[in-house]
């Protein structure tokens, strides 16, 4: 399906294709100081189909704890807003993890996956029980 992004200020814009079978959430602890939050829900898409529309990201390239692996993780400049996770390098990468919350189709694309379960905040499996506004704090 044909997906459209954009940050939080709007200075970066995007889009691309995705299969909404692959949508996963990560509960590493990586993801949940990459965030602020407490997981990262991700959609690969292959970068032919990746289009920047506006604005360039920053990347900042980390080491994984585990794997040893460096992965590139772009945010925009201006508001923070994470963007997307690919491999180092100049140029088009062959995949990109897009950050789901920044796609406006992002109610169709449920997960399908949790990965780094072990790492899961606890307290996730009874957040349905916890008291809810419909709007923010009262
Ligand atoms: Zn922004
Ligand atoms: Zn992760």
């Amino acid at each position: 399906m044909k997906i459209h992004g954009s940050c939080h200020c709007g200075f970066i814009t995007f889009e691309a294709e995705a299969d909404p079978d692959k949508v996963s959430i990560c509960h590493c602890t990586d993801c949940q100081a990459g965030t602020g939050s407490t997981f990262r829900t991700n959609v690969p898409v292959a970068g032919a189909s990746f289009k920047m529309l506006s604005g360039e990201p920053t990347i900042y390239i980390k080491t994984t704890a585990e794997s040893g692996n460096h992965r590139a993780q772009a945010f925009c400049p201006r508001c923070g807003s994470p963007i997307y996770s690919t491999t180092p390098g100049q140029g088009q990468q062959a995949f990109y993890m897009l950050r789901v919350g920044t796609l406006r189709e992002r109610d169709e694309l449920t997960p399908k996956r949790q990965n780094w379960f072990r790492s899961a905040q606890p307290w996730l499996a009874a957040l349905m029980s916890v008291p809810k506004n419909e709007k923010g704090a009262a």
